[in-house]
């Protein structure tokens, strides 16, 4: 079969691999008929999370169940899906509480903050490096899905591909951000990052009824996307003193009651050049985590979803405690949100598919992941089409 298979940071490449099998009774075949490149591929792309053999990359995917292990019940052959990001077997501590991307079987060798005292076991991903478990992922024609009778959701005909796509990652993960704000309507929401999973947060800001949102990015053509699309607020942040200032003006000076940090660690989008790399984390993602801080109001609540590959940085903790800012962080419990989040798509409340900017054969990857990252040709999401 066909898959997008990184090599080395820089190099993601359309290469004819073995199709996958059934490994374990829980196990399913899927069929891809639609995957989309993530913000968090990038990070593997330019180097910033290490993966030292090659891999089949994506972890944003759909299709139609293909052939079925002899323990599934929930599915048959031909039903059509979507298959939440994290890899989750449904029955341990963490997947019964809520918290799937915490999986403590499906990734039980190790990944785990190696700063931290001990390290920790914890969920797997679908082609996402070895650290979270070396499993295939989708931007495939065929993929193995384990676990398959908790993660994969059927999804209504009507409905097309593009329309329920990102209920595999980005619009749970954007969903997310928001809730953790628990926002009882007329709020201010400042959204760092005017990405996929920032234009995610917006949606699901407006859907939690919010009084302002606020976007802030370095692109202006990602800020006049949303702005068109949503009629949200935007900032083009210079620096982060200067955007702090404008939240102020925009929350009659006390700041937003939810920051949200979309943007994650962003020197690794010139890591490729080592030397802009340097310069950028001097001014890279931590400043937007302080910004986030420096922006919330007293008592507000800080969502950091863009991802932090590092163990150590710079950390506002005075601010935290001064202000009694809520902290909250990581990846998104898809699985317990993403039934909610499908009837937002099947009744109109919600519609996902406007921000894609590219469609693309899975031939040209290569191409994808190079113009996603470079954020060349007005780019804000990437869709591939294995069978184009
Ligand atoms: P992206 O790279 O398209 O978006 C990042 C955006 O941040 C870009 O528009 C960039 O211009 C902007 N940006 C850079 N510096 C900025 C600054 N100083 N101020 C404001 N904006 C700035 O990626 P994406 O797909 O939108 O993903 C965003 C982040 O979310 C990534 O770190 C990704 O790994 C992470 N993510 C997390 C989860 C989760 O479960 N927590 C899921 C998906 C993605
Ligand atoms: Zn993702
Ligand atoms: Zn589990």
């Amino acid at each position: 079969m066909k898959a997008a298979v990184f090599h080395m940071p820089g190099k993601i490449t359309c290469d004819t691999v073995d199709d996958p099998i059934i490994e374990d009774p829980n196990d399913i075949i899927l069929k891809v008929t639609s995957t989309a490149i993530c913000g968090s591929d990038l990070h593997m792309y330019s180097g910033g999370m290490p993966q030292l053999k090659p891999m089949v990359m994506g972890h944003e995917f759909m299709g139609i169940v293909e052939e079925v292990g002899a323990n599934i019940s929930h599915l048959q052959r031909g039903d059509r899906v979507v298959v939440p990001f994290p890899i989750a077997c449904g029955g341990c501590y963490f997947c019964q509480h809520n918290l799937p991307s915490a999986c403590e079987n499906s990734n039980p060798d190790h990944y785990g903050p190696e700063g931290g005292i001990l390290t920790e076991k914890g969920g797997g991903m679908f082609g996402y490096t070895d650290l979270y478990g070396g499993y295939s992922g989708g931007q495939a024609q065929y993929v193995r899905v384990p676990y398959a009778n908790f993660g994969p959701r059927k999804v209504p005909d009507i409905l097309t591909d593009e329309q329920v796509l990102f209920l595999t990652d980005i619009f749970p993960t954007g969903y997310t951000g928001v809730m953790w704000g628990e926002l009882k309507g007329g709020e201010s929401v400042a959204i760092f990052g005017a990405g996929p999973v920032g234009s995610m947060a917006v949606k699901s800001a407006i859907l939690h009824n919010a009084g302002k949102v606020i976007v802030i990015d370095t692109l202006q053509y990602r800020l006049d996307q949303i702005k068109k699309l949503t009629g949200c607020e935007t900032i083009l942040w210079e620096d982060a003193e200067q955007t702090v200032e404008q939240i102020r003006d925009l929350t009659e000076g006390r700041g937003a009651d939810l920051c949200i940090d979309a943007v994650g660690f962003e020197p690794e989008r010139n890591l490729l050049d080592k030397a802009k790399a340097v310069l950028n984390f001097e001014k890279g993602s931590i400043k937007v985590l302080e910004a986030c801080m420096s922006g919330v109001r007293r008592g507000g609540t800080v969502s950091i979803l863009g991802v932090y590959p590092v163990n150590y940085d710079n950390f506002a903790v005075g601010q935290i405690f001064d202000k009694g800012i809520t902290l909250k962080a990581g990846q998104s419990p898809v699985h317990a949100i993403v039934d909610k989040l499908l009837k937002y798509v099947e009744t109109g409340q919600v519609k996902l598919d406007d921000i894609i900017t590219h469609r693309l054969s899975l031939d040209d990857v290569a191409k994808g992941y190079e113009i996603f990252h470079k954020k060349e040709d007005n780019c804000v999401k990437v869709v591939l089409d294995p069978w184009k």
